[in-house]
């Protein structure tokens, strides 16, 4: 079967080529060529011996998801749109800022946790990412950026934030994770890429000991009351082991604190009793707040809390010490905001639209 090398960390791809007959130093070589070059077509490598060139092009492909649409915003947040089979598509932002780059990577095709304020559990999970999909995306947004050859690369960020619950699909995530971190590769620093967690508890640890990265937390609630409501996966880890899992991954994490996200929903989550209760929560766990206005989808029960709301209760946090962002919208204009619709689906599978929709109506 041909092998899709966009598959392989270092380490698979050695095993991959010693099947091969070939040595550890080659692979390094064509992992180079992939990643720091963003070659697919092994007639380029020109430094690989002319031999394994036709080996490779014989046995093996690069072969990256195919890009759907790209779409630039007024504020220069650009979207990619990631056709993956089945007549379904995930996203892929990437956002500049003054002195940074964040790509905001998507892992699933869907999502089986079903929170209440989410567009992609809304639509319900339909499958995980390969290893080829997820580090595709960092790929495809390099070339397109331009930013391949030399080392001004301009994704100096990324986040494992975008659709899915990444360690839902951990293997896949992790082998993605090591490129992301290898010099090889993309020679990020694991204080520069991120994973976004609902809360799988054990899967933390495993994060922890098998691949530690910057980790932010969906926490969205003070209690357990309202998360088992909003973030159904509270049932099953509830806030006293999210919040001892924290404080275990800080024993190893590349970064000091914790991001814990807050969506902030109108008359839901939002007072400043919620933001007290928080602090009495979180104060054990060394950590930072980024507040999230909620970006209504059709269908969705909620509102966005209003600005001020959202000044007050981040004031309620800051006076307590804790360093507390909102985060601005970007990118709304092209539906790439954070949990924003990638578009409407009509689709007869599909009742609710999410970031996954239909190839169709993407290209209409
Ligand atoms: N599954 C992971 C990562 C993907 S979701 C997680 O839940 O953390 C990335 C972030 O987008 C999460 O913090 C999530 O709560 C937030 N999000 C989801 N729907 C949103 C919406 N409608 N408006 C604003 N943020 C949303
Ligand atoms: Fe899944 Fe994250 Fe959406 Fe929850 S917020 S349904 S975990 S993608």
């Amino acid at each position: 079967m041909t092998a899709n090398l966009l598959d392989f960390d270092a380490e698979g791809l050695t095993a991959w080529f010693a099947e091969q007959g070939e040595k550890p130093f080659r692979a390094r070589q064509v992992l180079r060529w992939i990643h720091r070059s963003g070659v697919a077509d092994f007639a380029d490598m020109t430094d690989i011996a002319r031999s394994l060139r036709e080996k490779l092009t014989a046995e093996a492909v690069v072969a990256p998801p195919k890009v759907v649409s790209d779409k630039l915003s007024d504020d220069g947040t650009r979207k990619f749109l990631i056709d993956v089979g089945n007549g379904n598509a995930v996203e892929t932002v990437f956002i500049p800022e003054d002195n940074r780059g964040t790509l905001c990577v998507s892992t699933q095709a869907g999502c089986a946790l079903d929170c209440a304020f989410c567009a992609t559990g809304k639509q319900g999970f339909n499958r995980n990412l390969t290893v080829a999909e997820i580090i595709g995306q960092v790929w495809l947004a390099n070339k397109a950026l331009g930013a391949v050859h030399g080392d001004e690369r301009a994704i100096s960020n990324v986040v494992l934030m975008g659709m899915g619950e990444p360690l839902a699909n951990f293997e896949n995530s992790v082998i993605a994770l090591k490129l992301m971190l290898d010099d090889n590769a993309y020679g990020l620093s694991r204080r520069r890429v991120t994973v976004s967690t609902s809360g799988l508890v054990p899967v933390m640890d495993r994060l922890r000991d098998e691949c530690p990265v910057a980790l932010a937390v969906s926490l969205h609630a003070p209690n357990d009351r309202l998360r088992d409501e909003l973030v159904p996966i509270n049932r099953k880890y509830p806030l006293k082991e999210l919040m001892a899992a924290c404080q275990r991954y800080l024993d190893k994490a590349p970064r000091d604190f914790i991001t814990f996200e807050y969506i902030m929903l109108d008359g839901i989550n939002d007072s400043d009793a919620h933001a007290r209760e928080l602090l009495a929560l979180v104060k054990t766990v060394y950590c930072k707040f980024n507040l999230i206005p909620f970006n209504p989808f059709p269908g969705s029960p909620f509102k966005r809390s209003p600005a001020e709301r959202v000044r007050r209760f981040a004031d309620v946090l800051m006076q307590a010490g804790i360093v507390t962002t909102t985060r601005k919208t970007r990118g709304d204009d092209i539906d790439a905001a954070c949990g924003q619709l990638a578009g409407q689906v009509k689709d007869k599978t599909r009742r609710v639209a999410g970031r996954i929709i239909s190839l169709q109506e993407a290209r209409a």
